[in-house]
């Protein structure tokens, strides 16, 4: 209830404004966010390394309106591969990136898909030359077809680009049952956006007994099934799972938020296991720091707390 009111909320632009210009919004942003440059996202990713962690990073910005800033962000992506390769932190898919379809173009008024299309197949083949990968994020489920629609027009010539799975959609189990195939790089998540009843599971319940399901779907694979959730349950029951199908440690990985669960993200990849940590950097950080905060509502007591103790 509070996570649909605070995400239809966050659409206003007047509580956009409250937001953004709040004194202390700075220190919460910092908890989930690297920082506002590349310079921030590449120390960040620097330490994760050090730490025995994978990266997948996020220039934030969502919903570009223009064609020359859908061009500009795949710009920033571009650069920014780049400069991990230089750095030796993209080799073998240590550190890749995450891109969402409407910061690149999809929303455009005109001839959108074929722009995200277009500016996604750069960043795929920046990805290569820096030998890393790169990930579709999936956003609302009004883009999921578009979404899938490019990743496979583009996988033909980049086989290794991954997509998102969000278990909070009622089609989901028959997405995985579809992508669960040889060479597939699949990233299952609870969904962090709102739908109507008739594509979504409304119960939360229902949205974890649906992401288990897809999970078994997806271990039980040829594929690379990338297990995003901080839920100590699901987490569990992939250990239970992967060994069940004899799934190598290195088939598959767990991946989790920047800020979020830190220590159980050092505890699974000390324990052997592949764990990424998906790092946003970019000034645009407000859709992001919103759907964090109505994910959890110790989260949004945190924030509280903090505009309420210097503000
Ligand atoms: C790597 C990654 C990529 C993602 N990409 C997408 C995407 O492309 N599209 C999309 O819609 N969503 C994406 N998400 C967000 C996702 O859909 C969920 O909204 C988000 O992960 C929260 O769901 P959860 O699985 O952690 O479960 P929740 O139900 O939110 O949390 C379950 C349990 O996890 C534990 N937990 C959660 N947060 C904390 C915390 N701060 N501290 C301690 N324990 C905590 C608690 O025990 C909690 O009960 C992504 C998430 C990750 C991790």
């Amino acid at each position: 209830m509070l996570r649909r009111a605070l995400l239809a909320a966050s659409a206003s632009a007047r509580v956009r404004r409250i937001v953004t210009t709040a004194p202390l919004t700075r220190d919460v942003v910092a908890r989930f966010v690297a920082g506002d440059s590349a310079d921030d996202a590449l120390a960040v990713t620097r330490r994760l390394l050090d730490d025995g962690l994978l990266v997948s990073l996020d220039y934030l910005g969502e919903d570009t309106v223009d064609p020359e800033q859908a061009a500009a962000v795949a710009d920033e992506y571009i650069r920014l591969l780049g400069r991990l390769d230089e750095a030796g932190m993209s080799g073998g898919g240590r550190a890749e990136v995450s891109v969402k379809p409407t910061a690149v173009g999809l929303d455009l008024a005109e001839h959108g898909e074929k722009t995200a299309r277009e500016n996604i197949a750069r960043i795929c083949a920046a990805g290569r030359d820096a030998g890393t990968t790169v990930t579709l994020d999936m956003e609302e489920h009004t883009r999921v077809e578009p979404t899938l629609r490019i990743l496979g027009q583009l996988q033909p010539d980049f086989p290794d680009l991954g997509c998102v799975i969000q278990s909070y959609l009622r089609r989901s189990p028959e997405d995985c049952q579809a992508m669960a195939v040889a060479g597939s790089r699949v990233r299952l998540c609870k969904g962090a956006y709102n739908a109507a009843p008739g594509v979504a599971f409304p119960a939360r319940a229902e949205v974890d007994r649906c992401y288990a399901r897809c999970l078994r779907v997806l271990l039980d694979g040829p594929g690379y099934p990338m297990i995003a959730t901080h839920d100590p349950r699901l987490i569990r029951i992939t250990g239970v799972r992967a060994r069940a199908a004899r799934k190598a440690e290195d088939s598959f990985e767990y991946q989790m938020l920047y800020g979020i669960r830190p220590a159980e993200q050092l505890r699974l990849a000390r324990g052997g296991s592949r764990v990424r940590v998906y790092v946003p950097y970019g000034s645009d950080w407000y859709g992001y720091l919103i759907r964090r905060l109505a994910e959890r509502p110790a989260n949004l007591a945190f924030f509280l707390r903090s505009l309420a103790s210097r503000g």
